[in-house]
């Protein structure tokens, strides 16, 4: 009796891991013997175990360029060239986006192996997946929901407007009824999670603004992320590899960083979270809004009132009216922007008509002044009326996240269910990640109104 050809037994003996670890070999992917794909102990579905010790630096796998699948390397590349214009876009993604819809579905493409492993999007749980309802009740105030409504409305946007009309003109290719706008939406959670962007040229000053466009990086993506991590991809003129940061241990996971990401990110671009104490990247958002919202409470009559008027109208002249400042669990991110916020906000009378006068700070007031950085330690020992500004702020930021409850209830809500795990076990995946953000987030906030008291 004539028997089935024997596969290879892979770690977690799936034949799509298989297939996709035959083409790896097929495309020139090289693979150091010391780690492997796996489904099992990692933290979550695909990921890499070593199965030896790994010394910092080693090389743990080298991609080929021309196995990377993007608008260049796609086998509709050329179309797309041709019509580059008619694919512009605010995210810059469409080409992208169009040679997945193509690669995606059609049984002849070169990645059809890689893309094999992702047959089912419905595991994918982004926020943009949650209803509206769920997002607006668990994430209130984290900055997600209004991040998550911009980004349906322009998925929207880009999908009737740019890449329907360009499907329509060419039928050889594309067909709305199997690229509809639900895949195309899968795809953009899809590249949210698992692409990459190559890093601009240091020189690279003639296009240092436009971001590069994204990348699927086959095997690299199959990475799995923690703050913490031990390994970090290089990208060289002919390929791509993994290089570990520090020693791994046989049979820990090799974890890539998708960068300096905060669980908002995290949960927002790729729909899970870190523990919020683990995760050493958290921030927190203050809308500079807050910052003139605490400086009018303050104003005690009508021209003092008129005054803060004054100052947020200069203010908004030197930064965004939606800008926002970055606060870590180490201090400020952005020391710039909250040192002008906080000198613009404070000036007096006189400052401030002198400041109109001169169109800017005068030289004692110049730009190493801007330099203050607002550690964590700096913070404490600032001026008492900015301090006040940033104590207010703070709490008004914190008191976005609920619907007229004090700061502390907030605080103390959220705290009850990190610190009873039973509590904690009951919850939902998605209220477990949606905790974690904000939990994170309020602690950041509550330990800023703290150190400026
Ligand atoms: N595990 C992925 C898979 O099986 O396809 C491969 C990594 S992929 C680049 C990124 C996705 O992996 C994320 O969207 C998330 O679902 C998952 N992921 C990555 N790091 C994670 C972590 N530390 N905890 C939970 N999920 C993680």
């Amino acid at each position: 009796m004539a028997t089935e050809p024997k596969r290879f037994k892979v770690d977690d003996g799936s034949e799509v891991l298989q297939d996709f670890l035959q083409w790896c070999d097929a495309v020139g992917v090289l693979l150091n013997k010391k780690v492997y794909v796996s489904k099992e102990e990692t933290v979550a579905d695909y990921g890499m175990l070593a199965k030896d010790n790994i010394a910092e630096g080693e090389v743990l796998f080298t991609i080929p360029r021309s196995a990377l699948l993007h608008q260049g390397t796609t086998k509709v590349s050329s179309v797309l060239r041709k019509e580059s214009s008619s694919l512009e876009s605010s995210s810059g993604w469409v080409p992208l986006l169009l040679a997945l819809l193509y690669e995606y579905t059609s049984s002849q493409s070169h990645w059809k192996p890689y893309l094999s492993l992702w047959s089912d999007f419905s595991k994918l749980d982004h926020p943009m997946f949650w209803s509206k309802e769920e997002r607006d009740r668990q994430l209130r105030g984290t900055g997600i929901p209004e991040a998550v409504d911009m980004d349906l409305s322009n998925i929207h946007q880009e999908y009737t407007e740019i890449v329907l009309p360009f499907m329509v003109r060419h039928p050889d290719l594309w067909n709305p009824e199997t690229h509809t706008l639900e895949l195309y939406t899968h795809l953009v959670a899809f590249v949210m999670a698992y692409s990459f962007q190559e890093p601009k040229e240091e020189d690279d000053e003639e296009d240092k603004k436009a971001s590069s466009p994204p990348l699927m990086v086959p095997m690299a993506d199959m990475l799995n992320h923690v703050s913490n991590h031990n390994a970090n991809l290089e990208f060289t003129p002919d390929s791509l590899r993994m290089v570990s940061v520090r020693g791994i241990n046989k049979g820990e996971e090799v974890f890539n960083t998708y960068g300096q990401v905060a669980n908002w990110q995290l949960l927002h671009m790729y729909g899970f979270t870190e523990s919020y104490l683990s995760n050493s990247n958290d921030t927190a958002d203050i809308p500079v809004s807050c910052l003139y919202k605490a400086a009018k409470q303050e104003a005690q009559c009508d021209s003092e009132q008129e005054l803060v008027e004054e100052r947020w109208e200069v203010l908004c002249q030197m930064m965004e009216e939606n800008g926002t400042m970055v606060f870590s669990k180490h201090g400020c991110l952005t020391d710039s922007e909250l040192h002008t916020a906080l000198k613009v906000l404070c000036l007096s009378k006189e400052e401030l008509s002198e400041f109109k006068d001169n169109e800017g700070w005068e030289e004692d007031h110049g730009e190493d002044d801007d330099s203050q950085a607002f550690s964590i330690e700096a913070l404490s020992k600032l001026e008492v009326s900015w301090k006040r500004l940033i104590h207010e702020a703070a709490r008004l930021t914190l008191m976005s996240y609920g619907d007229g409850e004090t700061e502390e209830t907030l605080v103390e809500r959220d705290r009850e269910l990190m610190e009873d795990e039973a509590a904690f076990d009951r919850l939902s995946s998605r209220q477990k990640r949606a905790l974690q953000v904000r939990f994170g987030q309020k602690m950041i906030l509550y330990r800023l109104m703290e150190l400026t008291n």
